[in-house]
């Protein structure tokens, strides 16, 4: 550990010294959702899981599941299928496998060369290094491209656009830089990858490459490979392309699950499809691109790393790009495996991970599947002595995320309605690292996970994960966060499994994963390999049983409450901090409205511009109206009361022992389907498929959240229509969560 890291530690260790004296959870408080009682034999319960864990297993798995190529329609993710599903048999789960057929394009053809001033031929290839084992294993492996993007062959100038995102293309035009009829070369980062061909398609290009600046990923953060962990000259980031913020899940078969007969699109009808050829390069085959353009000086914030001076384009650098794939539709195998409960069995907490990757996919995503492996063991080796969990856990591997979340979509959409009856929960991890646990979800599960971080050590320091995450905050100017009661949990937008059971269903869920300390550039190269992770993940695999612990932990509770540990304060304090955040965005835009157009009257920008450079002066815009947002502000007042009247009703019930079974299944049944009454049937604009009203990915970010996103992406789209519409809509779905607190606060009296 290099010494500016010493350095920080220290401080970490004093901070945790001082913030070891604020208040804890402490270990004697009865759980959310159970009694003194019930949370002793919990607390028992969770004992017995801890000492069984075994970081071996891990690793032996892992070693076993990254030795071939492990993407989706490949013999080493139907093998890696048809083991994960022996070894839940092995350990007494009800087990199958759910089959769909994706479509799951792989490359036929990969061409570009950069054919003027001067001729280079791109090689599209990651080197075969003696260190790392399996980068020798060629057989079934997927070369680098990106899948979705749209056949074709194309030649043009090419144009820099830095990350391609749409206030990149403001920039452009500002600098008189048109990419229509161009090829753009976008950098990795900033946005979901496919955010960056949907926009210059949407401004007239005719194709995107997309490569990682050594700035961003590679040479510029440290060392490379194999000498470091950060992405190599020639090492080169696979992925899909599709519209995801549309929806995910196979692109032909939108809200309905891929079954062999399901009703299917044809791959020019399907909207999440490219109609651009796209591909991804390393920044070794980026540099004579980058060197060979001519045109403006890049801006200051579009420089990267490499040796050269960046400049825009158009040309005079010239590619000629060829692209063809193979449209297949593919089988995906989804491992199902279910433990029955005794008590509840129609109420279904369900853990999931997925187990394909874009080559051998130790990392991603293996290192998660393989903590949750080790957690049914020990789950499964429970019940066979006699335990079993009151509600049915449900543990699954999802195939085929990597292209789009495909797996656990069509899995989800395909027993839709069932999962909206029954699933109280979902609880989605994917790779895992050494660090700080990092959790997203559903904010009536904050609470929640604020008791599970007091009881996972954290293995580094000795300290609770809750406690080293506290003083990370805290280090890191966060200490209004870190001095919360209830860290934060993050809103969660996309990026992994948990989007179809979130935001097209309505079930809560959380994302749960160790990070922060290990960066890294094998993310979706070859050489996300076993090799690698070993070196730079987790070399003991004690963050892979943290994880367990920590999953565990929230796949038992969730199993055993007598109540289900919801809590609603959380969740009506972060909605009233999103409705703040909308009204600040439309002042802002307001005052930046009016200034801007005071500037172009005044012909400032033109007077401000330098003469030298080509500079468009940009036109006035349209003022933003003054919005009401009274709908909401009632809304959230009213879901404060009843939440506090919910939250505390539920307290002194717990403390009086707790409810009889027949107001027990009462209430359940009705915070089983509270998420449900946060979404909307008819979805969000231009998208149905997305239907909570709280939390999406970003229409033109991809990964990052929106949070009451009718609302703020109105905003910022200026669609003031839109606006009043879901001002209304997302008042009306918190009138439906206070309906129902109302009515539960009738059980519990
Ligand atoms: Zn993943």
């Amino acid at each position: 550990m290099p010494r500016i890291c010493v350095r920080i530690s220290l401080a970490v260790l004093t901070a945790l010294a001082a913030l070891a004296a604020t208040p804890q959870q402490s270990a004697d408080h009865a759980l959310l959702g159970f009694t003194a009682e019930s949370t002793r034999a919990q607390r028992d319960l969770e004992a017995r899981f801890d000492a069984q864990l075994d970081a071996d297993n891990l690793r032996n798995w892992m070693r076993h599941l990254s030795r071939h190529p492990t993407h989706v329609g490949s013999p080493g993710a139907k093998a890696n299928a048809e083991w994960i599903a022996e070894q839940f048999r092995s350990w007494g789960f009800d087990t199958r496998i759910d089959e769909y057929q994706v479509l799951f394009p792989t490359p036929r053809e990969r061409m570009v060369e950069l054919v003027a001033p001067t001729r280079y031929t791109l090689r599209l290839g990651e080197p075969v290094l003696a260190e790392d084992a399996t980068s020798g294993v060629t057989q079934d492996r997927l070369p680098t491209y990106n899948a979705y993007s749209a056949d074709g062959d194309v030649e043009a100038e090419v144009v820099y656009v830095n990350y391609g995102i749409p206030a990149d293309y403001e920039e452009l035009e500002r600098h008189g830089v048109d990419v229509r009829g161009k090829i753009v070369l976008a950098r990795y980062g900033g946005s979901w990858r496919g955010i960056k061909p949907k926009v210059a398609a949407d401004r007239g290009a005719i194709a995107t490459l997309i490569y990682s600046d050594p700035r961003d990923d590679g040479y510029f953060q440290g060392d490379v490979y194999p000498e470091g962990p950060y992405r190599m000259e020639h090492g080169a980031q696979r992925g899909s392309v599709q519209d995801m913020p549309q929806y995910p899940g196979d692109p032909l078969t939108p809200g309905v699950g891929a079954t062999a007969n399901a009703e299917r699109y044809t791959v020019e009808e399907s909207p999440t499809i490219m109609k651009i050829p796209v591909l991804p390069i390393s920044y070794g085959d980026a540099l004579p691109i980058l060197e060979a353009l001519g045109g403006p000086v890049a801006p200051t914030s579009w420089r990267g790393a490499l040796p050269l001076t960046y400049h825009l384009g158009p040309g005079p650098a010239r590619v000629h790009m060829r692209v063809a794939f193979n449209w297949d539709l593919t089988p995906a195998y989804d491992v199902i495996a279910v433990l029955r409960g005794s008590e509840y069995p129609d109420e279904w907490v369900i853990r999931g991970n997925h187990f394909d990757g874009w080559a051998f996919g130790a990392g991603d995503p293996l290192s998660g599947m393989v903590a949750l492996l080790e957690e049914a063991r020990v789950v499964g080796e429970m019940a066979q002595t006699g335990w079993r969990p009151k509600r049915t856990i449900v543990y699954t591997g999802w195939d085929a995320e990597e292209p789009g979340l495909l797996g656990s979509t069509e899995w989800a959409e395909h027993h839709g309605a069932e999962l909206q009856e029954k699933a109280i929960a979902y609880i989605n991890s994917d790779g895992n690292g050494r660090g700080f646990m990092g959790v997203g979800g559903s904010h009536t599960l904050e609470r929640f996970v604020n008791q599970i971080s007091p009881d996972v050590e954290d293995p580094q320091t000795g300290v609770t994960v809750r406690e080293r995450l506290k003083a990370r905050l805290a280090v890191g100017g966060n200490r209004e966060a870190a001095s919360r009661t209830d860290l934060p949990i993050s809103p969660l937008g996309s990026g992994s499994d948990y989007t179809p059971f979130l935001q097209h269903l309505g079930i809560p869920s959380l994302n749960i994963g160790y990070g922060g300390e290990n960066g890294g550039g094998s993310y979706h190269s070859i050489f996300d390999s076993f090799d690698y992770y070993v070196r730079f993940g987790d070399p003991t695999f004690e963050y892979g049983v943290a994880l367990a612990k920590t999953a565990g932990r929230a796949t038992l509770r969730l199993a055993n409450a007598d109540v289900l540990p919801l809590r609603f304060g959380n969740f009506a304090d972060n909605v009233r901090t999103y409705l703040q955040e909308v009204e600040q965005l439309a002042e802002t835009m307001r005052d930046d409205t009016e200034h801007h157009n005071l500037l172009v009257d005044q012909n400032a920008f033109a007077l401000a511009a330098d003469p030298k450079q080509t500079y468009v002066v940009p036109e006035k815009k349209e003022t933003v109206p003054y919005l009401n947002f009274a709908p909401l502000h009632n809304a959230v007042a009213r879901l404060e009361g009843a939440a506090a009247r919910y939250d505390s009703h539920l307290a002194s019930a717990m403390a009086k022992g707790g409810l009889d079974a027949d107001a027990n299944s009462r209430l359940n049944a009705l915070l089983q389907g509270m998420e449900q009454r946060m979404t909307r049937a008819e979805g969000l604009p231009r998208r149905p498929w997305f239907r909570h009203m709280i939390y999406a990915p970003g229409f033109w970010t991809g990964y990052g959240v929106k949070t009451l996103p009718g609302v703020r992406e109105g905003i910022e789209e200026r669609e003031w229509e839109e606006v009043r519409l879901f001002v209304g809509e997302i008042a009306a779905a918190l009138d439906r969560v206070s309906d129902g607190l109302e009515e539960a606060v009738g059980i519990l009296d």
